[in-house]
């Protein structure tokens, strides 16, 4: 698949360099060139159809000139050894869990799917390449579950030294092997700042082969895609998909499998009080802002990045925007009521941020009683044990996978927050 950018449409690379690259070098984003179809392929799913069936035949639809049916199944089926489930809570709306994967959040999806693409085409080209990234604590963790133990590549993490949750550092820390994590001396905007200063440094990123993995990259909004489709086919009828925002990458994937065909009645983008989208939806405008703190943290984001991308993709027409998608925004207190509603009526303990979109779907409900609502739940509410516990007064269960990482031991090593740190760890690694 030829990618192109948001920026400019000269700028172009196939899919398998793209994936290495993460942001275009014009700093837009990648996005598909090829118009695509895949109705075809979609009417030959149905509700029997595994989760890893529909992802290896959209990834072998989607590469057909840089792999094989073989090399596409390859890569699923080694990057998602979980699924997807669908939980009709009877109420007209049912909850697409998405948690099931080793870090318990829909990022898992994203990053298993990116780091098996890598493996397979490092693998045939024989190349080595080391991924950098800067966490605040959770995104990183799905990246470092995804690549660990994965052939060729290592990944190099570096995290504000005492400014993340015990549980997060435990998720960065205890891997070990081809997984090193970097204790920064400082806040995540010099982990930031170090990263950016290593990628800029060209000859340093030629000599180690530096590579991104961050939520942009085209290698983990591709497979989020694959959900949709699955999630469609369990139904009987065209859904209505309900989807927490904060980037906007999640949704724009469904956005992308809709438009290449999938029939979907609507989108709905729900956002917590960071409303920068549904305020565009509303008036036309967009005006980006400082992101305000809220209960439902992965989604406080004051200027999604994938807004970029459905600016390309509906021309930047506002009416086109429209067509496919309505927005709706949850306030703190919403969301406090409905996460203890829920659980008080149906004993269903969501985290904030699929609260946020259940309420969303709710309030679309009462207009619209005949569409079947699928509401997207992004992690698990084991995940967010302090709000919940201080809404519900429960503490609901870490999943075992997180659990177990309790009693495993930190391994990192201490930096200052300086440029040259990162040149220094790589030359005497690696
Ligand atoms: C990242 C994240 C979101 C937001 O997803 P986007 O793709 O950025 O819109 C929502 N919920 C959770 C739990 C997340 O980690």
């Amino acid at each position: 698949m030829l990618l192109k950018s948001t920026r400019n449409s000269e700028v172009s690379a196939p899919f398998r360099e793209a994936i290495f690259i993460g942001l275009t070098p014009d700093g837009g984003l990648y996005y598909p060139a090829e118009e695509l179809n895949f109705s075809s392929l979609y009417e030959r799913f149905d509700k029997n159809t595994l989760f890893n069936t529909i992802a290896t035949e959209m990834t072998a639809a989607f590469l057909k000139d840089e792999t094989d049916r073989e090399g596409a199944a390859r890569i699923v089926n080694r990057a998602f050894d979980f699924e997807p489930r669908l939980v009709d809570l009877g109420t007209g709306i049912s909850v697409l869990e998405l948690f099931h994967g080793p870090t318990c959040a829909f990022k898992d999806f994203g990053a298993s799917f990116l780091a098996s693409t890598m493996e397979e085409f490092l693998k045939e080209d024989k190349g080595q390449a080391i991924i950098l990234t800067a966490t605040s604590g959770d995104t990183g963790s799905a990246v470092a579950q995804a690549f660990y133990g994965k052939k060729n590549i290592d990944v190099i993490i570096l995290y504000p030294s005492g400014r993340v949750s015990p549980l997060q550092e435990k998720q960065l820390t205890t891997l070990g092997g081809n997984i090193h994590a970097l204790e920064v001396k400082g806040a995540f905007d010099d982990c930031q700042r170090m990263v950016k200063e290593a990628f800029n440094n060209g000859a340093l990123k030629k000599e180690f082969g530096l590579s991104s993995a961050n939520s942009i990259n085209i290698g983990r909004l591709f497979p989020q895609s694959f959900y949709y489709v699955w999630a469609r086919a369990q139904m009987m009828d065209d859904p209505v998909f309900c989807v927490p925002s904060g980037n906007f990458g999640n949704i724009t994937a469904g956005l992308y499998a809709a438009h290449w065909g999938l029939k979907v009645k609507q989108f709905i983008a729900a956002t917590n009080a960071n409303n920068v989208v549904p305020q565009f939806l509303e008036s036309g405008i967009y005006t980006s802002r400082p992101s305000v703190s809220t209960h439902s943290n992965a989604m406080d984001v004051g200027d999604p990045s994938n807004f970029e991308r459905l600016e390309q993709l509906y021309e930047g027409k506002v009416d086109k925007f429209r067509a496919s998608i309505k927005g709706d925004w949850v306030s703190d207190g919403e969301t406090e009521e409905t996460m203890g509603r829920i659980y008080k009526e149906l004993g269903y303990i969501m985290c904030p941020h699929t609260a946020v979109g259940y309420l969303a779907a709710e309030r679309y409900l009462k207009d619209h009683r005949d569409s079947p609502i699928i509401t997207l739940s992004t992690a698990h509410p084991g995940k967010f044990v302090e709000v919940v516990d201080q809404v519900l007064g429960v503490k609901p269960q870490l999943p075992p996978a997180l659990q177990a990482l309790i009693s495993k031991e930190k391994k990192s090593t201490l930096v200052e927050n300086r440029v040259g740190e990162i040149e220094k760890y790589l030359r005497v690694n690696f």
